[in-house]
């Protein structure tokens, strides 16, 4: 009998929790979003998710569906499929998350980490396909990432591996919204962009990433020394990644990479200078799947184990 062809992807995201029929070569069928109820108490979050499913699976037989996987913000004990404490979502503290889905939906369910998730979708499906040893990170609000080495997904203790937005980029540094100061998120993230852009700019220009993106396009002295600034903070946070899992290829994702263009020459003029030599040559390229990456990848967690 061959594997039944499609899986229900669940992305629970800070703004929208989002649902997909994909197919096993990764293409998504059907959509569905809706606002995220981060307030919620945790049953009424796992009722959405339940409900997100059953208007996904509506109109698809049972038995052309392999499972679902949720791709949700950590920290999260993927092994067990507990949710330990999401900042964005508080009733979802210590919370088995995964058993409390499969009771609602009556059939199994895998859980990963969103930065993990959206990794895996990305090597199976997007920029890292083929590759035997990637790095993604994404670059939005926060910093995350998946690491591939030797042809598998790095998961770690609980699945929590590749935290990579809480290296150390700066002791003492700034402050991170993880607690400690000196992270590559406190000076990476677009949140942190967008801080630096704010004082910078003078009072009333719009301080959003993509509105500096656009003034340093247009040529902008002040918007693209910015611009440069958050490169090379990449960059040095690249560098660590390249030297620790030696990737084929390091692929940007999230909603900062939507300026990649931008920031790749300030990204690999600081590969070049801080990297080993025979690490610069590693290409930095941007995430193909977008805003999909982390639906995909829940898809692509139910096709590796159906
Ligand atoms: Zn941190």
């Amino acid at each position: 009998m061959s594997p039944a062809p499609f899986a229900i992807a669940l992305d629970l995201g800070g703004s929208q929790t989002r649902a997909a029929l994909v197919d096993r070569s990764g293409v998504l069928l059907a959509r569905y979003a809706e606002t995220t109820l981060n307030d919620a108490s945790a049953a009424h979050i796992v009722q959405q998710l339940a409900d997100a499913v059953a208007m996904i699976a509506k109109d698809v037989p049972a038995e052309k569906i392999a499972g679902v996987g949720l791709s949700s913000p950590g920290p999260l004990d993927t092994e067990n499929g507990i949710a330990l404490g999401l900042p964005t979502l508080p009733s979802l503290t210590d919370y088995p998350l995964r058993t409390a889905l499969e009771a609602l939906l009556h059939r199994k369910v895998w859980v990963e980490n969103d930065a993990i998730s959206a990794a895996l979708g990305e090597w199976r499906f997007g920029a890292g396909r083929g590759l035997q040893h990637c790095v993604y990170v994404t670059i939005s609000t926060g910093i995350g990432g998946g690491v591939v080495a030797d042809g598998r997904l790095l998961r770690g203790r609980k699945g929590m591996a590749c935290h990579i937005g809480h290296m150390l980029l700066v002791a003492d540094g700034l402050l991170c919204p993880c607690g400690r100061r000196g992270c590559f998120e406190a000076y990476g993230a677009g949140r942190a962009f967008e801080k630096r852009a704010m004082l910078a700019l003078p009072a009333g220009e719009p301080a959003h990433a993509a509105s500096v993106f656009a003034m340093a396009r247009r040529g902008d002295a002040l918007a693209q020394r910015l611009v440069a600034e958050e490169a090379d903070y990449l960059g040095l946070g690249l560098v660590s990644l390249l030297h620790l899992y030696s990737p084929e290829t390091i692929i940007v994702g999230g909603g900062m990479a939507n300026d990649f263009d931008m920031l790749l020459p300030g990204i690999m003029a600081r590969i070049k200078t801080d990297a080993m030599p025979a690490f610069a040559d590693v290409p930095v390229v941007p995430a193909v799947l977008r805003g999909d990456a982390g639906l995909v990848g829940a898809a692509a967690l139910v096709f590796e184990k159906t």
